[in-house]
């Protein structure tokens, strides 16, 4: 039976990127060796790199005097290298899921931070608009897409002082004007490729601004001066990574892919709506494009299981809400087809004729 994949992450990936990776694992570049066993240092490794970075610019239009680098650790050490490479004194960040809060709590390692606004009180089920930014915090962070509540801030937004962002879930997803932003990072697995590495797109002239002395590992400039090779980079992810990019640019690039996202997004949250079963989980201007999350109308909630089971053995893979919202989760990544999602909408249709 076809499996569709609404897994969150690590998550679905183009066939191409499988297919040339697991062909690459096997012979890389015609070198008669595996991907897994040749030198990072090698000139067919190189090349992969720097076509990965040249790609990873051409496609989000990035201007001149950013880096973009390829790094191990996860978004997660992310939380903690930005404030330790940029934070003086203060920084403003807004809290409006787990991945938020968990960067705060890296950030307050470093110095001040000032929470501008939360949805915690109410499940961050939506985005808080009405804040200020202090004009004396050295940058300002906000989590674009909220992988586990479902939520997305669309648009680049306004700051007065350098603003961070984390797009893990929502790189590539559309387009984003990278000017606005000093630094965006994020794990690459949940658009990009598989678990492994981590990108970080920065405004090279931001750096060398705090007064702490940095560990080599975790200093940007490191990085940036090396080319995302000052140590073993990972290898066969930023390989895989480099087969997406190239998947994109076949397929229309990004705006293409935000048109079918869009498309996509909406044949699921019109089902929601209309479905007397389920209900939607966040306010409705701020849903995500990549995370859609619903539950249970409150008077069909012991049916939540066996909707489950119901779908699960129609082939629907990953749809189980993360264990702090419950309910139902479908992740609708670039590379998910609309047939998956039109699948999951006649399993919620034939469900609801049952019942
Ligand atoms: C998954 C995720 C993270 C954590 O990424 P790791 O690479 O596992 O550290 C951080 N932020 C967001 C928005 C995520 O979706």
């Amino acid at each position: 039976m076809k499996k569709h994949n609404f897994y969150a992450g690590p998550s679905i990936l183009p066939d191409f990127t499988i297919e040339n990776t697991a062909e690459a694992i096997r012979d890389f570049a015609g070198m008669g060796l595996s991907l897994m066993e040749i030198s990072h240092r090698s000139k067919e490794f190189v090349a992969v790199m720097d076509e990965a970075q040249a790609l990873f610019k051409e496609l989000l239009n990035i201007p001149e005097g950013y880096s973009v680098l390829f790094l191990g650790g996860g978004a997660s050490t992310q939380f903690a290298m930005i404030p330790y490479n940029l934070l003086n004194k203060k920084a403003a960040y807004l809290n409006t899921g787990a991945w938020a809060k968990k960067a705060i709590k890296e950030a307050k390692l470093f110095g001040e931070v000032d929470v501008v606004a939360s949805s915690e009180e109410t499940t961050f089920n939506y985005i808080p608009k009405d804040y200020t930014i202090p004009e004396d915090a050295d940058y300002f962070h906000i989590t674009t897409n909220n992988t586990i509540y479902g939520t997305e801030i669309r648009e680049d937004i306004d700051s007065p002082v350098p603003l961070v962002a984390d797009m893990s879930s929502d790189i590539f997803s559309r387009p984003v004007d990278v000017s606005k932003y000093v630094l965006i990072y994020g794990g690459a697995q949940k658009n990009l490729a598989p678990a492994g590495v981590t990108f970080i797109i920065i405004k090279d002239d931001i750096l060398g601004k705090v007064d702490r002395a940095i560990p080599t590992m975790l200093n940007y400039q490191t990085h940036i001066d090396k080319g995302s090779m000052f140590n073993t980079p990972p290898v066969v992810p930023v390989y895989a990574a480099l087969q997406t990019l190239k998947w994109l640019k076949n397929n229309g690039g990004i705006a293409e892919m935000e048109k079918k996202n869009i498309e996509k997004a909406r044949i699921l949250y019109d089902e929601i709506d209309r479905n007397k079963l389920f209900v939607g989980t966040v306010a409705k201007e701020d849903r995500s494009l990549m995370n859609i999350c619903f539950v249970m109308n409150e008077e069909y909630k012991e049916l939540e299981k066996e909707f489950f089971d119901f779908a699960t053995a129609k082939g629907m893979v990953g749809i189980k809400g993360h264990r702090s919202v419950g309910g139902f989760r479908a992740s609708t990544y670039n590379a998910l087809p609309k047939e998956s999602v039109e699948a999951l909408v006649a399993v919620m249709q034939e469900f609801e004729k049952m019942k």
